[in-house]
């Protein structure tokens, strides 16, 4: 066992504060890796608020996780001492069901193990990157390239392989109208993604002042979704609009927008489910879907996409004091556009 230090969540109803607890000693196909900057992503503050249910405490959220690799098992192959790594929102899954075989270890049939909030395969419960070290099987390690700025990498171990897998699931590129709903951390991976694919993208926000940021990311258009007149300029016109909002939130406004055979996909997860009207989808033969992460082999894709085209998160680094402050913000939607905590500000 190792002494680890973290932050974690002692309940739904109290602030993160310092906790201590033990990591397993790397076993023989597993990467120890001391981690440098985890990205806050809102899954955290759901799940750290129990807004889903079922949530596992003492919990250290964080899944977007960078860092040094720092001891490997004797059967590891791909990662050695001193390599840059990263772990994202899963370190287990069954490994041969249909799903699994297929890459798609998010959507294992037995249920993957979350990087934290979940249980290993002995019941001992997984904690995340508010830490200062983790051990995960190789399997599920990301590679990271040096050419990047770490801080600005982190949040891709989520948000961005959140943005990219759908984008590419349905082949979003150029001639298509994409709209962006909620301008946070997936809203502006989903903008820069979307923008590199060749998307006309349009951000459908709740904040006028984002407009600014959300051209500078590269949006071609910026709709304030509580201005009707500025909404009527987009009725029938998008061809996919990602949903990244983390509140309750009238998605019928949305499909509304949706082109004849459109396609709306929900990423975000606000704890009430929605109510759609059955006329807003039968009337233009809309779609309504929804995406979780990515699996493994397609986020190292999305990470060497990234580097390729030197796509990085936009990101307000923080001490981890700061952690229950940067929770209040992005639940007011202040966010430019991840909080990313420095973890060296742990000791
Ligand atoms: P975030 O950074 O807090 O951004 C959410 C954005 O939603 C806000 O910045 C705001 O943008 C908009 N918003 C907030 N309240 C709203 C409301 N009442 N009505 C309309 N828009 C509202 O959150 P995030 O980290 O990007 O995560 C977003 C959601 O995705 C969360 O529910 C999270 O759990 C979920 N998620 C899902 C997956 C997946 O695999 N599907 C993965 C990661 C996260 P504006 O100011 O522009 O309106
Ligand atoms: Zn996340």
């Amino acid at each position: 066992m190792s002494n680890t230090k973290g932050y974690a969540a002692q309940s739904a109803t109290t602030p993160l504060g310092p906790f201590k607890f033990d990591r397993r000693e790397p076993g023989a196909h597993d990467v120890e890796i001391e981690i440098l900057y985890c990205g806050v992503c809102h899954s955290d503050i759901h799940q750290a608020r129990n807004e889903w249910g079922g949530s596992i405490f003492p919990m250290v959220p964080g899944h977007e996780i960078v860092g040094k690799v720092t001891r490997v098992g004797a059967h590891v192959k791909n990662f050695k001492a001193g390599d840059l790594a990263g772990v994202g929102c899963l370190v287990g899954s069954c490994g041969s069901c249909p799903s699994c075989e297929q890459g798609l270890e998010q959507y294992c049939e037995k249920g993957m193990v979350g990087t934290y909030n979940g249980r290993e395969k002995d019941g001992s419960p997984t904690y995340g990157g508010y830490s200062d070290k983790i051990v995960t099987n190789e399997e599920f390690v990301l590679k990271i390239s040096e050419k990047l700025s770490l801080e600005r990498v982190a949040p891709l171990l989520c948000a961005g392989i959140t943005t990219y897998s759908p984008l590419r699931q349905w082949k979003v590129g150029k001639g298509h109208r994409l709209a962006v709903v909620g301008l946070g951390g997936l809203g502006h991976m989903a903008v820069k993604l979307g923008v590199s694919m060749g998307a006309e993208v349009t951000v459908l926000s709740t904040s006028a002042r984002k407009e600014a940021d959300a051209k500078e990311l590269g949006a071609h258009k910026f709709v304030v979704t509580k201005d009707e007149a500025s909404l009527a300029t987009v009725k029938n016109y998008f061809d996919f609009i990602i949903d990244t909002v983390s509140a309750e939130h009238d998605l019928n406004l949305y499909l509304s927008l949706l082109r004849l055979d459109g396609t709306m996909i929900l990423l975000g997860v606000p704890p009430t489910a929605p109510q759609v009207a059955a006329f807003n989808l039968i009337g233009k033969r809309r779609r309504l879907a929804g995406s979780l992460i990515g699996g493994i082999k397609e986020t190292q894709e999305m990470l060497d996409y990234c580097a390729e085209h030197n796509i990085m998160s936009d990101v307000e680094v923080i001490p981890i004091s700061e952690i229950n402050n940067a929770y209040g913000r992005m639940i007011k939607g202040d966010v430019h556009y991840r909080f990313v905590i420095d973890l060296k500000t742990l000791n």
